[in-house]
C-alpha cells in the first residue's frame, strides 16, 4: 500500500509540475524567450522512486520484526504470569496425591503383611485370630481417620473464598467450653488437667469450623503434654480481635519446626518418637485452613522440652462488618 502511495504521489507531483510549466507566468521570462516551442515534459528519476520504495520496505521489515519480537516476548511473559497460579495448583495437587498415597500405603502394607503371615500359619488358634482382627481393626481405624482428614482438607481447599460462605455470629467462648468438656475424659486418661479462662467473644464463622479448630488444638495439647501437667485454654476479646490461646507444658516444638508444623503431613521428630501418639500431621494443616478461611491468624510460641502455646486471633464481628 505504501508503495502504491509513492506511485500516486509521483504521478500527481509530475502532473502538477507539468501543469505549472505550461503556465507562462510560472516560467522565467528568459527561458520562454529562449525555447518558445519547447515541449513541456517533466521526467521523474525512476531510480529515486525505486530507492524510496526499497527504503520503505526495509524500514517496515525492521519495525515489524521489532514489533513481532516485542509482542512475542510480552505475550510469553503475560502467559507465564497467567499460567503461574494454575501450574502452582497442579503441582500442589500432584504433591497432595503423592503424600496421601504414601500415607495410605503404610497402614495398608501393615494390614496386608499381618494377614499374610497369619494365613500362612497352619497352627493359628482362635486367640491368634482375635489378635489379628483387633490389630486389623486398629489399622482400619487409622485408615478411616486418615481418609476423613484428607476429605476435610480437600473440602476446605474447594470451599473457595470465605467471604462467599454463609457465616453467622457465634460465641467462641461457648463452643470452646463444649469442646473442653468433651475432651476432659481424654485429659483424665493421660493425667492432663484442662484449665479454662473463657470469656464471651463473638466472631463471624460457623460453629462447626470453630469446634473443629479448637478440638485439633486441645487434642494436640493433651497428646503432646507430659503427665501431671495442665493445659490452659483461654478465650477473650481485646479491642478489634478475639483471641483463643491453648497452652500446654509438653514436649515443645523446636524453632526449626515451628513454621513446618502447619504443613500437610509434617510431624516433628519429637512427636514421632512418643510411643502411642499416632497422627498424620494433618490436624494443624486443617486448623490453618479453617483459620485462614475465617480471616484469622495462628502463631505458635514454644520451647523444646517446656511446652507450647498456640495463639489464634480472629477479627471481631464489628471489625468484619466494618471491612465489608
Ligand atoms: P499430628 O498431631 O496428627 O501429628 P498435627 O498437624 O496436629 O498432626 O501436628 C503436626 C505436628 O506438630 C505434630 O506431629 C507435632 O510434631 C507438632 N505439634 C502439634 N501440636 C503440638 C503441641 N501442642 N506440642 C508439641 N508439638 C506439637
Amino acid at each position: 500500500m505504501l508503495s502504491l502511495e509513492v506511485d500516486r504521489f509521483v504521478a500527481m507531483q509530475k502532473a502538477k509540475i507539468e501543469r505549472r510549466m505550461l503556465d507562462p507566468e510560472f516560467l522565467p521570462y528568459d527561458m520562454r524567450q529562449r525555447y518558445p516551442n519547447a515541449p513541456v515534459a517533466f521526467v521523474i528519476d525512476d531510480d529515486l522512486v525505486v530507492e524510496t520504495k526499497t527504503r520503505i520496505a526495509l524500514s517496515l521489515l525492521v519495525v515489524d520484526s521489532a514489533i513481532l519480537a516485542i509482542s512475542g516476548m510480552l505475550a510469553y511473559f503475560l502467559a507465564g504470569k497467567t499460567m503461574k497460579p494454575i501450574s502452582d495448583m497442579v503441582d500442589e495437587q500432584k504433591r497432595f496425591i503423592g503424600d496421601a498415597s504414601h500415607e495410605l500405603r503404610t497402614p495398608l502394607t501393615a494390614l496386608k503383611s499381618a494377614i499374610e503371615v497369619n494365613l500362612r500359619d497352619k497352627n493359628m488358634t482362635l486367640s491368634d485370630a482375635r489378635e489379628l482382627l483387633t490389630c486389623s481393626m486398629d489399622q482400619v481405624d487409622r485408615l478411616t481417620h486418615l481418609s476423613n482428614s484428607l476429605l476435610e482438607l480437600t473440602k476446605h481447599d474447594l470451599s473457595g473464598n470465605y467471604e462467599d460462605r454463609i457465616r453467622e455470629k457465634i460465641n467462641v467462648g461457648s463452643v470452646v467450653e463444649q469442646v473442653v468438656s468433651e475432651m476432659s475424659n481424654i485429659g483424665t486418661q493421660k493425667k492432663v488437667a484442662l484449665k479454662t479462662d473463657i470469656k464471651e467473644a463473638f466472631i463471624l464463622s460457623t460453629s462447626h469450623d470453630i469446634y473443629r479448630l479448637v478440638t485439633i488444638l486441645v487434642e494436640n495439647a493433651i497428646k503432646y503434654s507430659k503427665p501431671d501437667t495442665e493445659v490452659e485454654v483461654v478465650v477473650y476479646s481485646h479491642k478489634k480481635h478475639v483471641h483463643i490461646n491453648v497452652k500446654d507444658h509438653g514436649i515443645g516444638i523446636s524453632d526449626e519446626d515451628k513454621n513446618k508444623v502447619f504443613d500437610r503431613f509434617y510431624r516433628a521428630d519429637a512427636a514421632r518418637n512418643i510411643h502411642g501418639t499416632n497422627g498424620y500431621g494433618l490436624g494443624l494443616a486443617i486448623a490453618k485452613k479453617i483459620i485462614t478461611a475465617n480471616g484469622g491468624k495462628i502463631s505458635v510460641k514454644s520451647k523444646i522440652g517446656e511446652g507450647s502455646e498456640f495463639v489464634v486471633i480472629f477479627p471481631s464481628v464489628s471489625e468484619v462488618k466494618k471491612q465489608q
